[in-house]
């Protein structure tokens, strides 16, 4: 008894300090909204018959001005909780749009949207005012979601997807292949795109069941009329599994990491990107 009770006293401030951090982190990240501490890097997509960029996705960063830069996985789920996705989702929004629209050749650009978006009320409005304001063809936008969205409030979710696309705007499913349902999903809305998960690309020619699931999922794609692009391509081994079974597009760091814009000039330029084929 003493010493649990010892135990007790010894987490509870180690658990009260987590807790604050956490807090601090929040507080942080809302105050870092419209700040240079948030930018958008852009990892581009690549069709893989030209192997001509074809698209971007753009990818939230936050450098915290005392810890360095914070990945993606640790502050989007904070962002969920506490919805600051909200507006910091939307400046995404607007600052991705406002920067596809500047390019010369008209790239797709994809943007991921999160569960708790989908949930607000006036998403569709945000996304139609943003395509106003920064003058971008919506039929360029692509919004990214996962299956995630359709187990919870699933027929409202559809709806909101619904609208979107009513709007021109396309819709695709990330992550493929990932969660519990992912054929359900599939079959319950009509997707313009699937993104094959990494984790099944990183298996071809490893093992010789990830190579058969990459497959499957191309020919789903086909069999639906679905395009399909593959995640987090890493090696010449892997872009040529994809090439051979018809594999429409390609998204990973053996053709680019996501990085400032800047850096990708020559991807957007129309002259500079046919040299690249
Ligand atoms: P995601 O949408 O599936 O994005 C792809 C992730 O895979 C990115 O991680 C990207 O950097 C990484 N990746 C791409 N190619 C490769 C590769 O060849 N090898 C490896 N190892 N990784 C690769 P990142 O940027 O850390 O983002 C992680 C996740 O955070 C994203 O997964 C997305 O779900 C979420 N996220 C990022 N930005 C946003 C945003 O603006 N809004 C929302 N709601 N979520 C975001
Ligand atoms: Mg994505
Ligand atoms: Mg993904
Ligand atoms: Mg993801």
């Amino acid at each position: 008894k003493k010493e649990g009770k010892g135990a007790y006293r010894f987490f509870e401030p180690t658990m009260d300090a987590a807790a604050r951090e956490r807090h601090r982190l929040v507080l942080d990240l809302r105050a870092a909204i419209g700040t240079e501490q948030l930018e958008l890097h852009y990892q581009p997509q690549f069709d893989v018959d030209s192997n001509r960029a074809c698209g971007f996705e753009a990818l939230l960063r936050w450098t915290h001005p005392e810890h360095g830069p914070i990945p993606p996985v640790q502050f989007i789920p904070l962002a969920e909780e506490t919805g600051l996705i909200l507006p910091l989702g939307e400046w995404v929004l607007r600052e991705a749009c406002r920067e596809a629209a500047s390019w010369a050749l008209p790239l797709g650009i994809a943007v991921n949207l999160s569960i708790a978006q989908l949930g607000q009320a006036d998403l569709c409005e945000v996304v139609r005012t943003v395509l106003e304001e920064t003058g971008l063809k919506p039929e360029r936008l692509e919004l990214e979601v996962t299956e995630s969205l359709f187990l919870k409030g699933s027929a409202r979710s559809q709806e909101v997807l619904r609208d979107l696309k009513a709007l021109g705007v396309r819709i695709s499913m990330d992550d493929f292949g990932t969660g519990y349902s992912s054929l359900v999903t599939l079959q319950a809305f009509p997707f313009d795109k699937i993104k094959i998960d990494r984790s099944f690309v990183s298996q071809i020619g490893v093992t010789s069941k990830g190579g058969a699931i990459v497959r499957a999922i191309i020919s789903l794609g086909e069999s639906l009329d679905i395009p399909v692009i593959a995640e987090g391509i890493e090696t010449e081994e892997q872009l040529s599994f994809l090439r051979q079974h018809r594999c429409a597009a390609i998204q990973g760091y053996l053709r680019g990491k996501p990085r400032p814009i800047a850096e990708y000039r020559r991807l957007i330029a129309p002259i500079e990107n046919l040299r690249v084929a």
